[in-house]
């Protein structure tokens, strides 16, 4: 067994509020494992949109946190409920393996972390590829497939789907964004009409590189507008909206007759109380999907993680990293995510 430091480096949240509450500290204890959890050391730390919503308390947890729901590294220690000689071992991990995890506290050097929760790396995947892509890859891959009702690539080649006119429409809000570039290569890779939003030239031009085969720009365009114009006035199959407040009024007026509506969050404001009878007009579906809900069982997550690194093995799905930040400089890369000012996956590094 390597040898655990007792203390360690890592962010604190003592009070919610603006970016300046995440504090750098070097004196925090390792967190001591309990049954059923493996030690990471973490070498890349995503950072997503839920990590601010837990510091400035729109979403609620004890004080004082260390916030961070996902990272890559390597395992240092097991509980012994989990050493192989345990008949009871659910997993094949060790120490030395490399894991990526969708789990909480991963803004420090180490994490217990649930064993279910961790996935072995494949060797052809770098760490810091796994780790960037895991939570906005499983998000995109486990809404596109159960939100929008999506069949399997193949499934869908088979089938009629192929036929361009029967190909869904569907709207991305947000699409150089981490998890908007997720969610338009995934619907590409499964054969939908990808229309996608962005902020600007530059953003709009990584949307289309991201596979959107039209791409509406929100600072200068009529989005509604354009979208009724593009889909020849029927408006979009499904609309995934993780922009929320901004966006709602204007998702329900080009949403297409019997469509789904996924709002999934909050980045301009969440959403207020809806009137459910402004559904009926077109029969909307509404949902407000969240990705743990989709893969609350260790079978549901490790089927979906072994099709997301399948996927990016392959090549067919990429991450592109926008800034690995120290992670003591993370109030930096809140900031600039709250800001607007990035694309892609922002990460963070001891
Ligand atoms: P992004 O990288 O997408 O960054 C947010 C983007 O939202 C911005 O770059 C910006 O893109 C757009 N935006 C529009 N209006 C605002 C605003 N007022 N303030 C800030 N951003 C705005 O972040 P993430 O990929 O981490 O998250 C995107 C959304 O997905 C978040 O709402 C997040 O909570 C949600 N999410 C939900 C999950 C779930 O399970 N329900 C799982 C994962 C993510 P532009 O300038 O192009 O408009």
């Amino acid at each position: 067994m390597s040898s655990i430091p007792k203390t360690m480096s890592g962010i604190l949240i003592e009070e919610t509020g603006g970016a300046d509450v995440l504090k750098w500290k070097t004196d925090l204890p390792v967190p001591e494992l309990k049954e059923g959890e493996i030690l990471v050391r973490n070498e890349f730390i995503g950072v997503n949109f839920i990590d601010t919503y837990f510091r400035t308390g729109l979403y609620k947890s004890p004080l004082p946190l260390i916030t961070g729901k996902e990272a890559g590294g390597v395992i240092i220690a097991l509980h012994p409920s989990l050493s192989s000689s345990s008949s009871s071992s659910p997993l094949p991990l060790k120490e030395g393996d490399r894991v990526a995890y969708v789990a909480d506290h991963a803004y420090a050097e180490i994490t217990a972390v649930p064993a279910r929760c961790a996935a072995p790396i494949p060797s052809e995947l770098a760490t810091d590829t796994a780790a960037a892509s895991l939570l906005q890859g499983l998000t995109a891959l486990t809404f596109v497939r159960e939100a929008a009702g999506l069949a399997r690539p193949q499934a869908a080649q088979d089938s009629k789907l192929g036929a361009s006119e029967a190909r869904p429409w569907v709207l991305v809000h947000a699409a150089a964004g981490g998890t908007g570039s997720m969610l338009v290569q995934m619907l590409a890779v499964h054969g939908a009409r990808v229309i996608g939003t962005a902020g600007g030239e530059e953003k709009c031009a990584i949307a289309r590189g991201n596979g959107a085969q039209w791409v509406v720009d929100s600072k200068k365009e009529d989005v509604v507008e354009r979208v009724k114009e593009i889909t020849g006035g029927k408006g979009v199959d499904v609309i995934f909206d993780g922009v929320g407040k901004a966006t709602f009024d204007g998702d329900l007026d080009m949403i297409a007759r019997k469509g789904t509506l996924a709002v999934f969050g909050n980045a301009s404001g969440p959403v207020p109380p809806v009137d459910l009878l402004k559904l009926g007009a077109k029969n909307i579906k509404l949902m407000r999907p969240v990705l743990f809900a989709y893969i609350a069982t260790k079978e549901e997550r490790d089927a979906y993680t072994k099709e997301l690194f399948e996927l990016l093995v392959a090549g067919k799905v990429k991450v592109k990293i926008h800034e690995v930040y120290p992670l003591k400089e993370v109030a930096r890369a809140h900031t600039d995510l709250e800001g607007r000012k990035t694309t892609g996956k922002l990460m963070l590094k001891i």
